[in-house]
């Protein structure tokens, strides 16, 4: 009895200094900073507030808390079982923190996602970049060498051969920046809330990208749509590309990440490569080319692998800009979802610093 309490005294002191570590004290800039403790002990979750008295909330395996800081009020709130929402705007941060029965730990949901300032501030520059006027130079200028580099496959196709193209979808053909500045004012970054974001008149292609898919389509060639979509998107992926005019808009063109697939799209451009000469890959993240740029070995490790096929880029794989997502961010950190706000702050300098004097 007395070494089970012995032990259930270590792990709840464990809980308290991972929370700690992963939760608080947590400050935001900007008109002062705000400072929070929030700790988990015999299922109690106690939140302590500069010169007040603390809040407590019972927490089991079924509740999942939600934190607001905002200036310098913190509230909580709890759902229950399934998806907590994800939420997050330009006046408060929040954090997911997840209490886990069997572990008896709680742990932040999904740390590495939009859960500081500073990345939030990141996050609204690198959006507003892909609205500039650089960004959509950017798309014409890819869709342009796209039919180039088409046109020139057209030329050398060979009597019988079936040629296609394959796209990713967001970032790549449709503008998902929208999106971004929903999750950033205070939506939702959950697959219900992308369904309506995309459901609605704020989604729109990129420039260039329905004129080029259809070009293909009307040289006798094929488009495939290759993208990580959950599946609870089809339908409104379906209704909303055709209204955008994007062709081939069907079951056998689009490739949605099924219940249990992997992320990687491998399996997927083989399925189109069975029967169809590939001419051109259209994506926005090294993901949509090829399986060569695992997030888990870091930036270097990436970078090696893309001058490893430097004469591809260009020609057969069309690469867009997209600095807002995207495993490159991942590669940073090594996709180490433990960390926590300030380490992959610190990673991101030590990237910076490795490569000030080497390209
Ligand atoms: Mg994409």
């Amino acid at each position: 009895m007395e070494k089970r309490r012995t032990s259930r005294f270590l792990s709840l002191a464990l809980v308290f200094l991972f929370v700690l570590c992963v939760v608080g004290p947590v400050s935001i800039g900007q008109g002062g900073s705000n400072v929070c403790t929030i700790c988990v002990e015999d299922g109690v979750l106690s939140i302590l507030r500069d010169g007040r008295e603390p809040e407590t909330y019972a927490v089991d395996g079924a509740q999942r808390a939600t934190f607001r800081i905002q200036g310098d009020k913190v509230t909580v709130s709890f759902a229950g079982n399934g998806e907590a929402p994800f939420r997050q705007s330009y006046e408060f941060v929040d954090l997911d923190v997840v209490w886990d029965d069997v572990a008896k730990a709680a742990y932040a949901k999904d740390p590495l996602r939009i859960s500081s300032y500073v990345d939030r501030e990141q996050k609204i520059d690198a959006a507003l970049w892909q609205l500039s006027a650089e960004a959509r130079a950017c798309f014409w200028q890819s869709f342009n060498l796209a039919t180039l580099r088409f046109d020139q496959a057209l030329e050398k196709m060979e009597p019988g051969e079936k040629l296609a193209v394959i796209a990713d979808i967001d970032d790549t053909l449709v503008d998902g920046v929208m999106y971004t500045a929903d999750v950033l004012q205070d939506g939702e970054w959950t697959n219900a809330a992308f369904r309506d974001s995309l459901a609605s008149d704020a989604c729109l292609p990129l420039p260039g990208a329905v004129e080029f898919m259809n070009y293909v389509v009307d040289k006798g060639a094929s488009v495939f749509y290759v993208t990580n979509r959950d599946p609870s998107l089809r339908e409104v992926t379906y209704l909303r590309m055709a209204e955008m005019g994007f062709p081939m808009v069907d079951e056998e063109h689009i490739f949605i990440r099924e219940t249990g697939m992997a992320s990687s799209k491998e399996s997927r451009r083989a399925a189109v490569e069975k029967d169809h000469k590939v001419v051109l890959v259209l994506g926005d993240n090294l993901e949509d080319f090829a399986d060569l740029f695992p997030v888990k070995e870091g930036v270097d490790a990436r970078r090696d692998a893309v001058d490893s096929i430097r004469d591809e880029w260009g020609r057969t794989f069309i690469m867009f800009p997209n600095a807002v997502y995207g495993d490159w961010e991942k590669a940073i950190y090594r996709y180490d979802k433990t960390k926590t706000p300030q380490q992959r702050m610190q990673d991101k300098i030590a990237i910076l610093n490795q490569y000030k004097y080497t390209r």
